[in-house]
C-alpha cells in the first residue's frame, strides 16, 4: 500500500494538532491495510470554508474577523462539531478538530460525520452586543453549508447556549421558519436536550467508572486530578466528587489547587464562580498547570486544551489512567511513552464523546418534536458510553494494539465501510 507512513512520531511537529491526528490516522490505516483509494479520500477534509466577518464594534468602527468551518467527512451523515472562539485558533487546529469529530462519531456509532468551526477573536475583550453581531454574521456566511441534514454546529471553547440560540435564530430568519435542529447545545427552552450541558462530564464519569474496575479500584480510593474547570473539567470534577471519587486537584487557565486528602469541589467551583479564580481558596496548596499535570494520582483528566502532555513532560506524569476530556491533550510523541509506561489511556475520541452523543439525542428530539426526561437521556448516554468503551477495549485486546490505536482503527473501519458501500463518486 502506498500510504506515506509516519515511522517515527517524534519527527512530526509536535504542537501541530493536525499532524498529531494524522500520525494516529496513518498508523491505524496501515494496521487496517486500508485500501489506497479509501485512504486518499479519508485523509483529507471534504470541504474547508474561510470567511471574513465584518462586525460593527461598540465604538462605531467596523472590524473584520477571520472564521472557518471545516467539514471533514460526511460518509455516515451530516457534519457535526463545535464552534470555537479564540485569539489563537488556526485553520490547522480546526481541521484536526473536524477530523476528530469524524472518528468520535464513528467510534460511538452515531450517524454523523465530522466538522468544526472557529473564529479568530478574543471574546473576553468583546461586549455581548459585539459577540452577537459577530455570531450572526458568521452564521449568515455559513448558511449554505449548515443545516439539520448538512452540518450541525454546537458549542466549543468560549461559545455556549447563547451563541447557539443566536445561530439558530439567524438561520431560522433566513429560512423563514424556526429550524431548531440546525445546532445543538441550545437552551432547553429552545429545543435543547435535558442533560446536554453535563453530557461530556457525565460521559467521562461513565468511562472512568469502567476503567477503574480494571485496576480493582473503587471511587473513594481513587485520586483524580482535573486540568480545566469549564464545561468539561468543572462538570466532570463535580460529578466525580458526587460519585465519591477523591478529586485532589483542579485548575483553570491561571493555575490550580491541590489537597492530597481531596477538595470540596462544590465549594471550589463556587469560589471560582464568585472570584473568577481559585486563588485564596482555603485549605489547599496552589500549583501551576504544569505542576498539576505531574501530581501523583490514579486518574488524570486533562480537560482544558490541546498539547498539554508532550514529549517534554510525559516522563514526569504519574497516573494509572489517563481520561482525555479535552480534544488532543496528548501529542502523538507523548502517547508512545504512555503506552510504554503501561498507563491505561481512554482516548479523547471515546472519553469526551458524551457531548456529541447527547447532541445526537438533541437533534433526534428536535426532529421528532418530542423531548425526553433527563434520566432517559442519561441512561441512553450511559449505554452508549459503556458499550463504546468496551468495544474499544475488546478491539485493543483482539488486535494487540493500544486503546488509542484501537479507537482509531474501529472508527476508520466504520467510515471506510460506509464509504465503500456508498462508492466514491469520482
Ligand atoms: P471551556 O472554555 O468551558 O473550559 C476550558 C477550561 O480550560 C477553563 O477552565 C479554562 O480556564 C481552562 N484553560 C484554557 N486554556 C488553558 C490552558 N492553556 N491551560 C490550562 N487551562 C486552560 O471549554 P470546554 O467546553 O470545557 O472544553 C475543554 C476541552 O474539551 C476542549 O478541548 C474542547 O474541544 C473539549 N470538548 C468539549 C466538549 C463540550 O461538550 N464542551 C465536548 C468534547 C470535547
Amino acid at each position: 500500500m502506498a500510504n506515506p507512513m509516519v515511522d517515527d512520531v517524534r519527527e512530526i511537529k509536535e504542537d501541530n494538532p493536525f499532524e498529531s491526528m494524522m500520525a494516529h490516522f496513518d498508523r491505524a490505516a496501515q494496521l487496517l491495510d486500508l485500501d489506497p483509494d479509501l485512504y486518499a479520500v479519508m485523509r483529507v477534509p471534504n470541504r474547508e470554508l474561510k470567511v471574513y466577518i465584518p462586525v460593527r464594534m461598540d465604538s462605531g468602527r467596523i472590524e473584520v474577523f477571520e472564521g472557518y468551518r471545516v467539514q471533514h467527512n460526511s460518509a455516515r451523515g451530516p457534519g457535526k462539531g463545535g464552534i470555537r472562539y479564540a485569539p489563537d485558533v488556526t485553520l490547522d487546529e480546526v481541521r484536526a478538530l473536524a477530523a476528530w469529530m469524524t472518528w468520535k462519531c464513528a467510534v460511538v456509532n452515531v450517524p454523523f460525520g465530522g466538522a468544526k468551526g472557529g473564529v479568530v477573536c478574543d471574546p473576553i475583550q468583546m461586549s455581548i452586543g459585539e459577540l452577537e453581531r459577530l455570531t450572526r454574521r458568521y452564521a449568515a456566511e455559513l448558511i449554505d453549508i449548515i443545516g439539520p441534514e448538512k452540518d450541525v454546529p454546537a458549542p466549543d471553547m468560549n461559545t455556549n447556549e447563547q451563541t447557539m440560540a443566536w445561530i439558530m435564530d439567524t438561520y431560522s430568519m433566513h429560512a423563514r421558519h424556526t429550524v431548531t435542529a440546525v445546532v445543538t447545545g441550545k437552551p432547553v427552552e429552545l429545543g435543547g436536550s435535558a442533560g446536554r450541558r453535563e453530557a461530556t462530564g457525565r460521559g467521562l464519569l461513565f468511562v472512568i467508572n469502567e476503567a477503574i474496575k480494571r485496576f480493582k479500584m473503587i471511587p473513594p480510593q481513587t485520586r483524580v486530578v482535573v486540568q480545566g474547570s469549564g464545561n468539561v473539567g468543572g462538570i466532570a470534577a463535580r460529578l466525580l466528587h458526587e460519585a465519591g471519587y477523591k478529586v485532589v486537584a483542579i485548575s483553570d487557565v491561571h493555575g490550580g489547587i491541590y489537597n492530597p486528602n481531596g477538595i470540596d469541589i462544590y465549594e471550589a467551583l463556587k469560589h471560582l464562580r464568585e472570584t473568577r479564580s481559585f486563588e485564596e481558596f482555603p485549605g489547599v496548596d496552589t500549583v501551576t498547570n504544569q505542576e498539576l499535570l505531574e501530581l501523583e494520582c490514579d486518574v488524570l483528566v486533562p480537560a482544558a486544551t490541546e498539547n498539554q502532555i508532550t514529549s517534554h513532560n510525559v516522563d514526569s506524569i504519574r497516573c494509572k489512567v489517563l481520561a482525555e476530556g479535552a480534544n488532543g491533550p496528548t501529542t502523538a510523541a507523548a502517547d508512545e511513552v504512555f503506552h510504554d509506561k503501561g498507563v491505561f489511556v481512554i482516548p479523547d475520541i471515546v472519553a469526551n464523546a458524551g457531548g456529541v452523543t447527547v447532541s445526537y439525542f438533541e437533534w433526534v428530539q428536535d426532529r421528532m418534536g418530542y423531548f425526553w426526561k433527563e434520566d432517559v437521556v442519561n441512561e441512553r448516554l450511559q449505554d452508549i458510553m459503556v458499550a463504546s468503551f468496551n468495544d474499544v477495549c475488546k478491539y485493543a485486546d483482539s488486535h494487540a494494539v493500544d486503546t488509542r490505536t484501537a479507537a482509531y482503527m474501529l472508527a476508520i473501519d466504520r467510515v471506510a465501510y460506509d464509504t465503500r458501500m456508498r462508492g466514491i463518486y469520482a
